[in-house]
């Protein structure tokens, strides 16, 4: 069965990346994650690793998003403005407690299209402003955005400006979804003052389980190592039947799971303790914080 397979992995995985001050005990097949208020009593920097999982694209199929909108824990999703299912996908997400997020379309070096809502560089600045004003309005219970493709437009420091003057108006936080390494979006909204955060790991652009798998694994250790690491997933059939099985072992492997704001009250609570320490790149940043991209 996979989930027996998954558990397994996920113990072989806890062993490779355990911090010396938890133990894992492993009796008769099951793990035993030693207590992490036992090892946070012990040692004021050792902190519970956290993921955060979005899933980007709801709103296209609603056979699709409503699979991804019934997994388990605080997963946050992404949604595309006026979408054939978005705002109904949106309302039932909410309902059952979940975080949600505009998924803004931005051009791309590909030239994919982006269907409405598109964020180009050829707008100026007030069509550029009321485009994205109009896609936040449609997205219901919206409290943040990420950007859908934006390989081009995630250069570009004038539109990322305008998008965080806009996201700090409303007060939305921004995740950068990082479609190219050249991105400045991230950098763009902190200097603009708007809660934000790079995702680390893409989880399904090969849709296999080895490699969803592998993602999972990566973002875990990444978060075992730096506090924290964001995962950004699809609706696919195999990611959703993927994380239905990985999710409720997350606890096992004594990762918490979290929304983006709740994340972000985290950070602010850990800036606030990192600052009182005169900490040069403080954890929040977590893998970043490394100079890693
Ligand atoms: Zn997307």
């Amino acid at each position: 069965m996979f989930g027996a397979r998954l558990r397994q992995a996920f113990v072989a995985c806890i062993r490779r990346s355990a911090l010396s001050l938890v133990s894992i005990i492993c009796l008769s097949g099951v793990t035993f994650h030693v207590g992490w208020a036992v090892a946070q009593a012990q040692s004021d920097t050792v902190r519970q690793p956290r993921v955060v999982i979005i899933i980007d694209d709801i709103g296209n199929s609603y056979e699709q998003g409503l699979a991804a909108v019934n997994l388990p824990g605080p997963v946050t999703y992404a949604v595309l403005p006026f979408s054939a299912h978005g705002k109904e996908l949106a309302t039932i997400a909410h309902q059952r407690g979940k975080e949600l997020m505009l998924h803004a379309p931005m051009s791309n070096t590909h030239h994919f299209r982006l269907g409405p809502g598109a964020l180009t560089d050829a707008l100026g600045e007030q069509e550029f402003k009321r485009v994205l004003n109009r896609s936040l309005d449609d997205i219901p219970f919206a409290i943040g955005l990420n950007n859908h493709m934006g390989s081009l437009l995630t250069q570009k420091e004038e539109p990322m400006r305008w998008v965080m003057q806009v996201a700090k108006k409303r007060n939305l936080f921004f995740v950068d979804s990082r479609t190219t390494a050249k991105s400045i979006a991230w950098e763009v909204a902190r200097a603009t003052g708007v809660p934000t955060f790079k995702r680390d790991i893409f989880l399904d652009h090969q849709q296999t389980r080895e490699f969803l798998q592998s993602q999972f694994f990566k973002a875990i250790r990444i978060a075992r190592q730096y506090g924290q690491a964001i995962m950004i997933g699809h609706p696919y059939p195999i990611t959703t039947e993927f994380l239905a099985e990985a999710i409720p072992v997350l606890d096992e492997a004594g990762v918490q799971l979290v929304s983006v704001s709740a994340l972000l009250m985290m950070q602010h609570e850990q800036r606030r303790f990192a600052q009182t320490q005169h900490s040069e790149c403080d954890s929040t940043e977590g893998y970043h914080c490394q100079g890693n991209e």
